[in-house]
Formats: structure tokens, sequence, C-alpha cells
């Protein structure tokens, strides 16, 4: 036998979406990745620093998307750490904050991801779940844990949480509340105020989705300058390349052709539910770049299947909380258009 620490020779590792070898064969709407390509500006500022520049490191502070990301949110760049993916800091907010043996905690369901950077720590984990009235169940008076993890819109169902909400749940909370706005720029309201007003708060995004970049891993924390501190002391010290720093200013300085994108997409996510409620299905009005649905037999896997057949990958979850639905991202309209076509077909 290896040595291997207990915890990881336990664990089971995280499983992301299916990614097909022959994607192009696919309708995929199994990731939430964004359809649209990304901004040709972006694609001009990567292949400008293709060549010489590669033989040297980058900036390892990644101060030019940080300034940028502050000036466009209005805050000060002490305020932004740049990341490899907003898995990155997700990470090393537990590494900053949670020692063995330490409590985690966040809502089921939301992003499992959670749970594995736990295990990883050896921290433990808690989950909540969420009734009717925006009350978790059995959540004490005070929440005495290190990190408490709040995916706002909620993935996979897409809801938002009421600020208010957010507000009274970061007051409870003896650690720190990390809102993961993944999904913040399909919604209507974010929580960078919140990073403002209270000392506990902190929000992490991502450029996967909103920005069409989760092949270049970039993501990014807005906190108190103390927290974005703990977090460059815990980073790889060159954690973003050359590439993705180029990428990732000019995405942030192009807010025009971001601005379209996401009015698509919403405009898509909104009609493609209103279609999918004629058939039947029951859908939980969505924020973000995908639709949690539940079809009228509440037979998921079943037409999860027959999509797969007709080469559209959706997502299906076997946790009896989820199994009665499916996770559809928001494509193009015309794959949207293709999907309800195979869902009219399939019954
Ligand atoms: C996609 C997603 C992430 C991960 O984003 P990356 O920047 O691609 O690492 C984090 N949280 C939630 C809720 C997500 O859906």
């Amino acid at each position: 036998m290896i040595p291997l620490r207990r915890n990881i020779a336990e664990m089971a590792g995280y499983v992301p979406g299916f990614q097909p070898r022959d994607e192009h064969r696919y309708i995929k709407l199994n990731t939430n990745e964004n359809p649209y390509p990304p901004s040709p500006k972006v694609i001009e500022a990567i292949l400008a620093e293709v060549g010489d520049n590669l033989r040297k490191y980058p900036d390892a502070a990644s101060r030019a998307g940080c300034e940028q990301a502050a000036r466009l949110y209005g805050f000060d760049p002490d305020w932004v750490i740049m990341a490899n993916g907003s898995d990155e800091v997700l990470n090393n907010l537990i590494r900053a904050f949670a020692s063995e043996g330490d409590e985690i905690a966040y809502v089921h369901p939301s992003y499992s991801y959670y749970s594995t950077l736990a295990e990883v720590q050896g921290a433990r984990v808690r989950t909540f779940l969420l009734d009717e009235g925006w009350a978790l169940k059995d959540f004490p008076a005070r929440y005495a844990g290190k990190l408490f993890f709040l995916a706002n819109p909620n993935a996979p169902l897409g809801f938002c949480y009421p600020q208010e909400f957010i507000e009274a749940l970061a007051g409870r909370i003896d650690g720190v509340l990390v809102i993961d706005e993944a999904y913040a720029d399909f919604a209507r309201e974010n929580s960078l105020d919140l990073v403002r007003r209270l000392p506990n708060v902190v929000v992490t995004r991502t450029f996967s989705k909103s920005y069409s970049l989760a092949g270049m891993r970039l993501g990014m924390a807005i906190a108190r300058p103390e927290v974005i501190a703990a977090l460059n002391k815990i980073r790889d010290h060159y954690n973003l390349d050359r590439l993705a720093q180029a990428a990732c200013v000019a995405a942030l300085a192009d807010q025009d052709y971001f601005r379209q994108c996401v009015t698509r997409i919403r405009e898509t996510r909104d009609w493609f539910s209103a279609e999918l409620r004629v058939l039947g299905w029951e859908v939980i009005p969505s924020h973000g770049n995908f639709v949690f649905a539940t079809p009228p037999d509440r037979d998921a896997k079943r037409i999860y299947d027959s999509l797969f057949e007709r080469r559209i990958l959706v997502r299906y979850f076997s946790d009896p909380i989820l199994s009665h639905g499916l996770r559809i991202s928001i494509g193009t309209r015309e794959d949207m258009e293709k999907t309800l076509t195979a869902l009219a077909e399939i019954g």
C-alpha cells in the first residue's frame, strides 16, 4: 500500500460533466458552456501574446486583469484576485480558512465540488436543505463553521436567493460567507454591494459561462484586502499564464460584446422555458444560462437517454432530490429549437 493520507485514499473524486471526444457531433447542453465564441478582441489579444513573449514568465499578480475588473465593478484593485478558473479560488478559500477537522457548509443541492475540495483538505462538510419559505432546515442561531458556500443563482436549480436572505445569513455566520456568483451575469442582481458593506462576505466569479472562456480557465474573487492578501499567499505564484491574462483583460474590456451575448442567452432561456411549459414540463424560473425542468411523467432518466440517442447532451443527476428533472444549458436558438423538436417526439 502506498502511504496516502487517509482522506485522499477514501475520497471518490469529483466527476465533471461528460465531454465527448467527438464533441462537434453533439448538441452539448450539459456543462453550461456558452454557445457563442469569445469576443473577437479576446482572440486577437491571445494571438498577440503567442510568440516570443511565451519565453518570459507572466505577471505573477495578474495586475492588468485585477485593475480592469476593479474598474468595472467599482473596487480598488487590492480587493480583487484573478484565478485559474473559479475552482482554484474556491479551493484556496478552503485552504485559507478551514484546517483539518474544521467544518464547512453549503446548501444542498448546489455545487458538490465544494465537498471534494473540503475532503482533500480534511475538513468536515455539512449540508443544509432549503425549505419553501426561504429557511435553511436545522440551521443554528449562529453557525460556527469556517466557511459557508452559497451558489447564487443556485446551480443546478437556477433560482436566486433574495438579497435580504443573504445578508441575514452572513449575519449568522461566525466564519466567511462565500457567494459563488458563477451565473450572476445572467441574473438581475448580485452581491457585490454586500462585499463592500459586510466584513465576512466574499464573491467569486468565473469567465467560463458569461464570457465564453471555459477552455481558458479564468475566475476571480472580490473581497476585503486582508482576504485577498491571504489568497495571494496561497495560490501558485504564476497561476495565470500569459494567454489567460491577455484574454482576461480583453474580455472585461469588451462589455458591448459581453452584453450582447448575455442578452441573447437570457432571451433564449425565457423563450425555451415558456415552450417547455407548453409541452407540460415544470420549469423553475431561471436566472442562469440553464434551466432545471421536470417532464410531465417525472421520468427524467428516460428523457436523458432518449436525448442522448439523438446526440443531445443534457445533465441528469441521480441524487433523489434532483432525479425527477434535467438541467439543460441554454445553447443557440437553433440548438434549443432542435431540442424542443426532439422532446416533442420523445413525448
Ligand atoms: C461552472 C461553475 C464553477 C466553476 O467555474 P470555473 O471558473 O470553470 O472553475 C463554480 N461554481 C459554479 C456554481 C459553477 O457552476
